[in-house]
């Protein structure tokens, strides 16, 4: 295997670091909000950096998965990297939706905006109990079949981003009696729809993001059939789409944050000194920038593996859901140590690391918990054993 990366992906990779570096990181104590966010997207379609994962004709760099994973790392050293890249979740993901299922009205009515940053999308599938959760065929919203479209029906919750979000991208059964996995289909809301309400952003322990984790009520929305993204009934074969590539590109920009919060940490324990040396040069601290090392070494080889698989046309469910479950729980332990090596500073909003902790503790649980992709890794091995 060749694990060199080419030496234009190598100086494109360099410039995002120093964009981060330069322009996004002393950005990081500004209030965050839409206005922000534009700002530095202005300043990376200048710096040639915009939407790399966008298809050119939609002003993006249209490139592949493993270079994507590349400068992913880069954009998530900084809570504001991929915004400013505009390749942050979830509308990066949308983006990839629609540019993959959508028709040429639907792209031209919703991506081309999307991509140039107009608005804000949300991915609304999972729901309060009893409904979609780990288990998304639980769910309870309901597309009925009306004249001209179809009426949906359904309560959502933690659709990140959709306070001032205007696209909805919602998950509904279309069809109750299709099997578990054809029952769904997905609908492009706007948020202005009569019937279609915002209830709140939920409180939750991380950052409170652009657009907060919201829930929403759907009551008798109307959709007409133009807003059918893809084929009714494949709901889930699209989401599954959506995510196995999706996944890889979480796990790199979390890499980003960890690696830098050891870089932070590192910085410190080699100046703070305590019990007559630096805390560099404790066998403990040592051991604890050795663990991290290797937990980042191990997602990173990981993730690009899985990257360079889906480029050759591998289906890459199993190894995405290795590399989730690895990559969400390393990324915790790289950071939980790092703020222990900076001791009450760590703890502090003087440095990022509490900020990465608090955000970075829901990866075990977005994208599909660490237990449900266990047990589908173990249901692979033992199937095919
Ligand atoms: C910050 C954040 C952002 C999110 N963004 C979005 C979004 O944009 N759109 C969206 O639709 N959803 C989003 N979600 C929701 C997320 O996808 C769900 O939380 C996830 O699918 C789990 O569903 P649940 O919370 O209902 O957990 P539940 O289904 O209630 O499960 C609770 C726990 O049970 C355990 N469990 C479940 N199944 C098994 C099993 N088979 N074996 C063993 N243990 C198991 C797991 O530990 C799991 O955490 C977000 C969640 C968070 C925290």
């Amino acid at each position: 295997m060749d694990f060199d990366l080419d030496p234009p992906l190598i100086a494109l990779r360099d410039r995002v670091a120093a964009f981060v570096r330069d322009e996004v990181i002393p950005a990081e104590s500004q209030p965050v909000d839409d206005a922000l966010v534009a700002s530095l997207r202005a300043k990376a379609r200048r710096a040639g950096i915009y939407g790399p994962q966008l298809p050119v004709e939609f002003g993006g760099l249209g490139l592949g998965i493993v270079p994507l994973c590349v400068l992913f790392e880069q954009a998530g050293r900084s809570f504001l990297g991929a915004l400013a890249l505009h390749c942050s979740a979830p509308d990066e993901g949308n983006m990839h939706l629609l540019s993959l299922f959508a028709t040429h009205a639907q792209r031209e009515r919703w991506l081309r905006p999307l991509a140039e940053g107009e608005f804000r999308s949300c991915f609304a599938m999972t729901e309060p109990a009893p409904g979609a959760g780990s288990d998304p065929t639980m769910m309870e919203t309901r597309a009925t079949r009306v004249d001209g479209g179809w009426r949906i029906d359904g309560h959502k919750w933690f659709a990140t981003g959709a306070e001032g979000a205007r696209l909805t991208i919602t998950m509904a059964v279309s069809d109750p009696d299709a099997a578990p996995h054809k029952r769904a289909s997905m609908f492009l809301v706007a948020t202005d729809s009569p019937g279609y309400q915002f209830l709140r952003a939920v409180p939750t322990m991380g950052g409170h993001g652009l657009g907060g984790h919201c829930e929403l009520q759907y009551e008798g929305v109307f959709v007409s059939d133009d807003h059918v993204l893809g084929a009714p009934g494949d709901g889930f074969r699209m989401a599954q789409i959506r995510l196995a590539p999706a996944r890889l590109t979480h796990c790199m920009r979390w890499l980003g944050a960890a690696q830098r919060s050891l870089e932070i940490a590192i910085a410190r324990v080699k100046e703070r000194e305590a019990f007559g040396k630096k805390l560099a040069e404790h066998q403990s601290i040592q051991w604890m920038i050795a663990d991290s090392e290797i937990d980042l070494h191990a997602s990173r080889l990981m993730v690009m593996e899985a990257a360079w698989k889906h480029e050759q046309g591998s289906d890459i469910r199993h190894e995405s859901s290795i590399c989730k479950v690895f990559v969400a729980e390393a990324v915790n332990r790289v950071i939980d140590r790092a703020i222990q090596m900076c001791g009450a500073l760590g703890f502090s909003s003087d440095l990022p690391l509490e900020h990465f902790f608090r955000e970075a503790r829901a990866f075990r649980i977005y994208d599909g918990p660490s237990e449900v992709h266990r047990m589908v890794i173990a249901r692979n091995v033992i199937g095919k054993t």
